[in-house]
């Protein structure tokens, strides 16, 4: 074979709706997505894209940002404009900021059912918005932060209070014909997680989205959602994924996709990934990906390849590539694993990238 041959995922997948988070499809038959969360202040749009564009090449697919305060929620538009993955506005108390998140081009609002109250009047007005937009939400339960009324009823987070919290919240939406909808139900315990998720896979058939909260350091959160999300996965449950680390987000997304690869449910292909651009760029970063992507369409290996709007953070930001250039001054900076191994004129950068991916295919032993 050409060494591509499909992966046998672990499962049939279970059945769930599909909605659209940007142009990322969840749920259905769509692979099982890796995202991340920013740990930037928001507010600070450059640092934010930086960020974002260190998790886009390191295979993120999905990217979600808080937004806490006004400052936050007025970077979205710049944000959401430049990301070149979709953005997810991570909000809690604030309906004032969901609308400003899906007039900002967000790609998808979370909202934290534990502390809706103060939604309550507002959900019929959040529907509204967020299907005139096409912008789905998701409930998103934490077990730290579950509802008072459900807490007193069940006496703690058990996976029957996670669960009747997202689809409480659920309902408040669906009174209003809103279905565009993804749940996750965390817990610190894998155990309790698991249990949630698979009580609520067989409530409803809303896309999930799989996740340990405080999982910890990385050692033991790599080790808490490998086994969380490996037990759902095996079985079908969870749609997209995310990893959460005590540690920079970036290896969040490398723990993610290792998961879903080592389950079958993630083929290694050719991967093109570019940064959303800032400030820095001085290149037009999507023409440029464009090119690049045209020029190695047929190549053979699994390699990622990232396509960096600036010569300044570019390679650094893109260490987890395996290839990349970084364009500047109508040069092209060509970088193997961050390191920069040449400079060429821009318009030799796809010939320098397809030689690279030559010789890095070639050390990997393909002929
Ligand atoms: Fe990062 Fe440079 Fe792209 Fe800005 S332009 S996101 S600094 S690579």
């Amino acid at each position: 074979g050409d060494g591509q041959e499909e992966p046998r995922p672990v499962a049939p997948r279970r059945r769930s709706r599909q909605i659209m988070v940007g142009n990322v499809p969840v749920g259905g038959d769509a692979p099982v997505s890796v995202q991340s969360m920013t740990t930037t202040l928001t507010s600070d749009v450059n640092a934010t894209l930086q960020q974002i564009a260190e998790l886009t090449a390191a295979g993120c697919q999905i990217v979600r940002v808080a937004v806490p305060s006004q400052d936050d929620a007025e970077a979205l538009p710049a944000i959401a404009r430049k990301s070149s993955i979709p953005v997810i506005a991570d909000i809690h108390f604030q309906p004032k900021y969901v609308f400003a998140a899906i007039d900002a081009g967000c790609a998808a609002v979370r909202v934290n059912p534990g502390n809706i109250k103060k939604f309550d009047d507002k959900v019929g007005e959040i529907a509204k918005a967020a299907s005139a937009a096409g912008v789905p939400i998701r409930i998103g339960v934490n077990a730290g932060s579950l509802d008072k009324r459900l807490l007193a009823k069940h006496g703690r987070a058990t996976p029957e209070a996670l669960v009747e919290s997202a689809l409480w919240e659920c309902s408040l939406f669906e009174e209003h014909g809103f279905r565009d909808i993804k749940i996750s139900v965390k817990h610190n315990d894998p155990v309790v997680m698991i249990e949630a998720y698979r009580q609520l896979a067989a409530a409803c058939d809303y896309p999930l989205h799989l996740g340990v909260t405080e999982a910890g350091p990385a050692f033991q959160g790599t080790i808490k959602s490998a086994v969380a999300f490996g037990a759902l996965l095996s079985q079908g449950i969870g749609d997209t994924i995310r990893v959460s680390l005590s540690a920079p987000p970036v290896e969040e997304v490398k723990v993610g996709a290792q998961i879903l690869e080592s389950l079958g449910l993630r083929r290694r292909g050719l991967e093109i990934v570019s940064c959303p651009s800032c400030g820095r760029a001085q290149v037009d970063v999507y023409t440029l990906a464009e090119q690049v992507t045209a020029g190695l369409k047929d190549f053979p290996v699994p390699l990622r390849v990232a396509v960096m709007g600036c010569v300044v953070n570019g390679p650094g930001e893109a260490r987890e590539a395996d290839l990349g250039v970084a364009s500047g001054n109508g040069k092209g900076q060509i970088f193997v694993k961050g390191q920069v191994i040449k400079t060429v004129p821009e318009a030799q950068i796809v010939e320098t990238l397809i030689e690279e991916a030559m010789n890095i295919a070639t050390e990997m032993g393909f002929e």
